[in-house]
């Protein structure tokens, strides 16, 4: 059966679209964290929707398993296939083509292969930009940050791929072409079938292109630390933040004085930014999009952080002087989980609560899981203003990886998910659930919820070809 499907394959796709060679699938059956590592029937490569669709076709002809991969940059092990060898791994990667970009209405249309490190490039020389950026911008695919619904830094201002997806072409299971990218802004025809495929994970269909929203390109920023003493008063800063520069808050991002020091650390040029220690960081961004407005950043900046100051919300402050500057202050908060890394092992969560309840939710939480597990150290960073922090809980020292993560490690997640879910929150906020979170959401979540979606992914890919044992 596979032989017979392997050679029709091979003949829909030639030499550059398939490949059953050891060599060339290898470095693509291992998931980014190194978690998990699969085989693979044959590695196949369109180059075009219609190419994928025909390939879909013959999928279902002859019952193979699908697991897209786009730049194989997620954290959840969606896009590694299993051991079987029996699936088909399916890289978008040649599919790399921006369609389009249209300055007027502010869109790009671009194949799902697309980087998304390339979509920015191409949007500013359009003098536009894709406002969504995170650590795996130079891998990540534009087809990958839509299944997983992405987010990043600019999540506040910009919301998630969710809110930046205008359109969605994507290739059903039976390899029939679902064509959504013409963006409207009001269409009441039934169901939102494009979003739900946002977030889907590969399980309902592939995506093969999207219309996606482009912003003016930023005509000045500038970019602040504060230091206070409480996540409370980190979100109080937040929300004055959103009073006093509304529009032109782009991000707020918060780490404790544990991770200023794994940073420090880790990296051999980067300074304190302020004098003293303090509980919590903030690194808050203001942009503006014209000139005129961009003159009154360092004004707007001064008044917002005077203001925090005056008020007790912050404790001291500084504003940086240049982009180079600006630069390093966001160096220290994309080395984070380089430098976490460095100091042992960690699970690792990506985790959200409601947004208001975030800081009750941490000061609750940490100390009773470092007093659960003694030696540990929980750790929570980043985008405090979206409700989602990722929280590591940091092994005792001297613990060997594999052994600390399969028990005690392993126990710690399902103790986090747990108060997570009983604070009403998400076990993945950015991530995803691909193979890691599978059985933690079936545990967790409201079985009326799995039902729907096992109902969903059963009506659309009733052979479960589709990225199977993954997400649901
Ligand atoms: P892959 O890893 O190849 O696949 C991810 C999932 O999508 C899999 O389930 C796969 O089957 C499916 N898939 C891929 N392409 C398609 C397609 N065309 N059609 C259907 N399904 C498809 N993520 C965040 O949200 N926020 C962050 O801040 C963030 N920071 C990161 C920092 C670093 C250093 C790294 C390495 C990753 C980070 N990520 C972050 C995770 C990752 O970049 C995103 O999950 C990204 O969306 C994955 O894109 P990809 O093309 O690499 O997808």
């Amino acid at each position: 059966m596979s032989d017979a499907f392997l050679k029709d394959a091979a003949r829909l796709l030639g030499p550059k679209g398939l490949t059953a060679e050891p060599a060339e699938i290898e470095p693509w059956l291992t998931d980014w964290r190194g978690r998990y590592t699969g085989r693979a029937l044959a590695m196949a490569s369109p180059a075009s929707t219609d190419e994928l669709s025909r390939l879909v076709r013959l999928c279902h002809q002859h019952r193979v398993p699908i697991v897209p991969q786009g730049g194989n940059s997620g954290m959840s092990g969606g896009a590694t296939p299993f051991d079987s060898g029996r699936e088909l791994l399916l890289s978008l990667r040649r599919m790399n083509q921006i369609r389009g970009i249209d300055s007027a209405s502010r869109t790009a249309t671009c194949d799902a292969g697309v980087i998304l490190q390339v979509l920015h490039e191409a949007a500013e020389a359009h003098h536009l930009r894709f406002p969504l950026s995170l650590g795996g911008k130079g891998s990540a695919t534009v087809g990958g940050l839509i299944a997983t619904n992405a987010g990043g830094t600019q999540v506040l201002r910009h919301g998630s791929m969710r809110a930046l997806v205008l359109g969605v072409e994507a290739v059903m299971a039976d390899g029939s072409v679902l064509d959504l990218l013409t963006p409207l802004k009001k269409d009441n025809r039934g169901f939102d079938l494009k979003q739900l495929l946002i977030g889907s994970e590969g399980t309902l269909g592939i995506i093969s292109a999207a219309t996606l929203a482009l912003v003016p390109t930023i005509a000045g920023r500038v970019v602040m630390w504060a230091g206070t003493s409480s996540l409370h008063e980190a979100r109080s800063l937040l929300l004055l933040a959103q009073d006093m520069a509304a529009d032109q808050l782009e991000g707020f991002e918060v780490l404790p004085q544990h991770s200023l020091d794994a940073v420090l650390d880790y990296l051999p040029d980067a300074r304190a930014p302020l004098a003293d220690a303090h509980e919590w960081h903030a690194l808050i961004e203001l942009v503006a999009t014209d000139s005129q407005t961009a003159a009154r950043l360092p004004e707007m900046a001064e008044s917002l952080l005077g203001t925090a100051l005056h008020r007790g919300l912050i404790a001291d402050a500084t504003i940086a002087a240049s982009e180079d500057q600006a630069n390093r202050l966001w160096l220290i908060r994309e080395s984070i989980s380089p430098a976490e890394r460095a100091i042992g092992p960690a699970m690792q969560h990506d985790i959200s609560v409601p947004v208001e309840r975030m800081p009750a939710f941490v000061e609750a939480v940490v100390p009773r899981l470092e007093a659960d597990w003694p030696g540990t150290r929980a750790v929570c960073f980043g985008h405090l203003g979206d409700g989602n922090v990722h929280f590591h809980v940091i092994a005792p020292p001297g613990q060997e990886r594999s052994a600390w993560e399969a028990g005690d490690g392993k126990a710690i997640s399902a103790q986090v998910h747990d108060l997570v879910v009983a604070w009403g929150g998400s076990i993945s906020a950015e991530h995803g659930i691909g193979r890691l979170k599978r059985d933690e959401l079936a545990r967790l979540e409201d079985p009326a919820r799995i039902a729907v979606m096992r109902a969903v992914k059963q009506a659309l890919d009733p052979q479960g070809l589709l990225n199977p044992g993954k997400l649901v």
